[in-house]
Order: structure tokens, then sequence, then C-alpha cells
């Protein structure tokens, strides 16, 4: 079933999780590890991401070194087909504008539709690392709005380079990303959410929100897409610190605040068991604040940790 179906039958605030595809070379054995947890919670869908490939240099002796193009966790579209088969539950593969050319995306896209998986969420990807700016393909997309008109023209049976006028239309349910706090790219709010209507009007069905941890933010963020004419389900993306590792990476790699009353328990914790507890205890009235006033669906990204999410979920759901 469609995301979009899941959130127009729904009766109240749904449930979806993010996964990761293990690194290269680990079995698929950690996929099930992180969702079976989960399962009982009985998720309308899961996302799993699309890595892009980074650039490693080896030494290969003689003081030479070899550029590799390297991705970490190839196998998205594999792990989603595999998930609903063994679980019954849909899944959303991430696609993203960088490192596909506009072939290799409707290649991708007549895959997705031959697994019967009616779902993608549709995104540009970050610049590759050591690129100051994200650079497209030849050929690709420059931003997600491309690929998502890409989507909704094959949804119309408009393939590239076909002149067949019965060409079979795909049958894909289109989300996209939005940025409560903005994109870090973006000039200002304003501009950000007028680039955002153009991906609605373009065809997504449905907005994913980035990680935040300001509920504040996020419904004035609703409260403004609404004035701007954006209509459409707004999914906000929720996640437990559970790592003093993650205070510092979190705000400076998702480019989100930390409202000051969390800020300030976290700064007091010296152990990763001390920000487990006060992340996840910020996650649980996160999600309790969201659900009673109305979301369309609460958002988990796991980050391969699946028991704080776990944890969360016994008190909210
Ligand atoms: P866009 O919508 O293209 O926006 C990027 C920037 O360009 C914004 O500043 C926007 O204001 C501006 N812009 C948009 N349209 C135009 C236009 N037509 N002309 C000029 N400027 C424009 N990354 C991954 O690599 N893999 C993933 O699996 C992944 N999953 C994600 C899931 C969610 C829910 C979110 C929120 C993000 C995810 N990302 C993922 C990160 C995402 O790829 C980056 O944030 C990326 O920098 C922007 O992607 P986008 O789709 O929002 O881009």
């Amino acid at each position: 079933m469609k995301v979009i179906e899941h959130l127009r039958q729904a009766k109240g605030t749904l449930l979806s999780f993010e996964i990761l595809p293990p690194l290269k070379g680990r079995d698929i054995r950690s996929i099930y590890e992180g969702i079976d947890p989960l399962m009982e919670f009985k998720p309308s869908f899961i996302n799993v991401t699309y890595h892009r490939e980074e650039v490693v240099y080896k030494e290969r002796g003689g003081g030479l070194l070899q550029k590799i193009r390297l991705r970490k966790r190839p196998g998205t579209i594999g792990i989603c087909a595999m998930i609903k088969a063994q679980y019954n539950v849909d899944t959303v593969p991430h696609l993203i504008c960088g490192g596909f050319s506009r072939e290799e995306t409707e290649d991708a896209l007549i895959e997705l539709n031959f697994l019967g998986i009616g779902n993608v969420l549709a995104l540009r990807g970050d610049a590759v690392k050591n690129e100051g700016h994200f650079i497209p393909e030849r050929d690709g997309h420059a931003h997600a709005v491309e690929l998502i008109r890409q989507i909704a023209a094959l949804n119309k049976g408009v393939y590239l380079h076909e002149e067949e006028q019965e060409a079979a239309p795909t049958d894909l349910c289109v989300g996209a990303a939005c940025y409560p706090e903005k994109h870090p790219e973006a000039l200002n709010l304003d501009i950000d959410i007028a680039y955002l209507k153009q991906k609605v009007d373009a065809g997504a069905a449905y907005l994913m929100t980035q990680m935040f941890f300001d509920n504040a933010k996020y419904f004035a963020f609703v409260e403004r897409c609404r004035a701007e004419g954006i209509t459409v389900p707004i999914i906000p993306g929720l996640k437990p610190l559970t790592a003093l590792r993650q205070i510092g990476f979190i705000p400076k790699t998702f480019h989100v605040d930390l409202p000051q009353a969390f800020a300030a328990e976290l700064v007091k914790c010296r152990t990763d068991a001390e920000v487990r507890r006060v992340g996840v205890e910020w996650c649980i009235a996160q999600s309790r604040e969201l659900r009673a006033k109305g979301a369309p669906c609460l958002h988990y990204y796991t980050m391969g940790r699946s028991e704080a999410v776990r944890e969360v979920l016994g008190q909210v759901m």
C-alpha cells in the first residue's frame, strides 16, 4: 500500500521507521535484528536510506595513492523488497539525484515498480565529501523537484527517449524531504518553503521532516507551509539521543538546535547511559505532544539503534 493511502485511511497517528542498509560485507541478519524488536508496534511503513558513493584514497606502496569510489552501504532496493516479503510491511526506498543520470534513475524506478514497491522518497542528496557543494551527474538532476517530475512523468507512462504511445505507467507514491529549521543551503525559510511548494506541485504526496528536538518549530513550520498553500501531510521525524558523541555531531550534521531545557540536561551528562536516559525521556515527551496534537505519523530515525526507539514506543503507543 502507498504511504499516502496509509495516511488517508488512518484513524489516528501512524508510526514508521527509517533504517540504514548494513555496511558492505555485513550480513542481512543485521537488518532483521534491527527490525524485529520494533515490529510489535505495527509500523505502517519502513524507510530505507540510500547512501551515495564516497571517494577514498588507498595506499598502494611507493608513495602512490589510489583514488577509489566506494559505496559503504549498498542494497537499498533489495533490502526494501526483502523486508516487504519477510514482514509483509510496506517499504519506502530513498532515491537521490547525486550519482545518478536520468537514465539510471529511470532504471531504478522501473525496478521498484516491477518489485511492487509502490513508494519512493525523492531526495537530492548531499555533496560528496571533499566537494564544497552538490554537483549533479552529467544529465542528472540538480534538485529533488526534477526527480519528482521524472517520477510523475513515468507515472503517466512518459519514459525517457521512448516514443511508444502505449508505454505502461508506473504506480509510485512519492514523498519529499522538508526542514522545519531550514535546509542549511537555503537563504531563508521563506525561500526554502517556496521551493518546497514546487516539490509538492510536481507530485510529492506527503513531506517528511528532518529530525528536530523542538516541537514548537515543527508546529510553526506546518503553519507556515499551510499559509503558503502546502496542504499535504507533513510527517515529523524524531530521534532519541543515546550517546555522548551525538551531542556534538547531531546539531552540526543535521543543522538543528537543541532547545535550552533539553540542552541544560544533556550538558550535565557524563556517560552514554545518562544521555540515553535524558534523550529517551525527551523523545517520549515530544512524541506524546505530537500525537496529542494530531501529527499524521511519528517517524523514527533508528540510525541502526532500535532499542531506544523501542523504549520510546513502549511509553507512547
Ligand atoms: P532539494 O529539495 O533539492 O533542496 C536542496 C536545497 O536547494 C534547499 O536549500 C532548497 O531550498 C534548494 N532548492 C530546492 N529546489 C530548488 C530549485 N529548483 N532551485 C534552486 N534551489 C532549490 N540523503 C541521502 O543521501 N540519503 C538519504 O537516504 C537521505 N534521506 C533523507 C530523509 C529525510 C527525511 C531528509 C529530511 C533528508 C534526507 N537526506 C538523505 C538528506 C538530503 O539528501 C539532504 O538534506 C540534501 O542536502 C537535500 O535534499 P532535498 O531532497 O531536500 O533537496
